[in-house]
């Protein structure tokens, strides 16, 4: 099938040339504009983007064929240039090819039907690199998509147990090398399995969501984050904050979960949803691991448990 419906400059310095490939090739859709050399050429793709394919001769007064294909790459315009060329100018065409032309076509007496079939093949080629073009862009988009998800808690929206243990070895080692103090909260919510057995499944999946959304609205520092630990725990990391710092968001969250009032007639606490803290402070060292932090934390947070729940404990390293 011959490609039709396309705008195609012919840029020569000989008008027999011109008129003779835009006799052949106007009609059945096709607009043919022409140029006497490459600058007039560039001229009249200034003024126009609605071209869709460059034939241009080689040896032209003021701008040659290789400084048009040039000009026309440099600028960045996408566009498909063929060549023209003698028998003897195979060495002109290779280089021009190498520029940046698409292809290229000899001016012998054949060129009646060799003119479709390269204007074809050149026009086929473009359209698969655009495709090709947008292929790969959309799939960079999708990998992107893919990547946020995966760091993400499908039930709550919130960063997964998957991002905190990138995230928070990354906060970790940029703490041991500044010596600034990180600190982080486990946080538990208390009596969660007599409240999933008595409210049911679907119920306790809503007040998680809902713990979530409160703990994360509680942090307002832009390194600061919550992530879902695991079941019902949370783990908040806040760098560059000290153990005083650290306890008083843990309490201001432990304050905002009683404040939603979700019923938990079954709790040990106060007849409502509650939540128990442990904090814990340290300035990384490169002989500790940053496992070292969150246990130090887990070990606040059990002493909470212990003492009896919907409270904050702070590490006894941090005491
Ligand atoms: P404690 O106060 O000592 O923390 O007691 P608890 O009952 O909260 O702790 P336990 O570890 O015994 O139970 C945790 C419960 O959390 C059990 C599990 O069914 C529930 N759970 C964990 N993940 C989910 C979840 O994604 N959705 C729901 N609905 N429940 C969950
Ligand atoms: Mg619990
Ligand atoms: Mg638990």
């Amino acid at each position: 099938m011959t490609e039709k419906d396309l705008k195609i400059l012919i840029v020569d310095d000989e008008a027999f040339i011109r008129e003779i490939l835009a006799e052949m090739l106007e009609g059945e859709g096709r607009a043919v504009s022409t140029a006497e050399n490459g600058a007039a050429a560039l001229e009249t793709l200034k003024g126009d983007e609605d071209f869709d394919l460059v034939i241009s001769d080689m040896n032209m007064p003021r701008m040659n064929g290789l400084e048009l294909i040039r000009e026309i790459r440099n600028r960045g315009r996408n566009l498909p240039i063929i060549i023209l060329t003698g028998n003897d100018e195979i060495k002109i065409a290779v280089e021009a090819m190498k520029s940046g032309a698409d292809d290229y076509l000899l001016k012998d007496e054949n060129i009646q039907d060799t003119i479709f079939l390269a204007i074809d093949r050149v026009m086929e080629k473009f359209r698969l690199a655009e495709r090709n073009r947008w292929l790969m862009a959309d799939l960079e988009r999708k990998n992107k998509e893919l990547e946020r998800l995966s760091f993400l808690d499908s039930l709550t929206g919130i960063p997964n147990r998957r991002y905190f243990d990138k995230v928070f070895e990354q906060e970790w080692r940029r703490a041991g090398r500044s010596g600034a103090l990180l600190s982080i909260i486990m946080a538990d919510i208390d009596d969660f399995k007599s409240y999933n057995d008595n409210y049911g499944h679907p119920a306790g999946d809503e007040c998680l969501n809902r713990v979530a959304q409160a703990m994360n609205h509680s942090l307002n520092r832009p390194g600061d984050f919550v992530a879902r630990y695991g079941g019902e725990e949370f783990a908040i990391v806040l760098p560059e904050t000290d153990p005083e710092g650290a306890y008083r968001l843990a309490e201001k969250i432990r304050t905002q979960i009683c404040g939603l009032n979700i019923e938990h007639s079954a709790g040990r606490a106060c007849g409502m949803i509650t939540m128990s803290l442990g904090v814990a402070s340290i300035v990384p060292s490169v002989e500790q691991q940053a496992a070292h932090l969150v246990e130090m934390a887990d070990q606040a947070l059990y002493t909470a448990k212990n003492e009896g729940r919907n409270m904050t404990c702070i590490s006894p390293e941090n005491q």
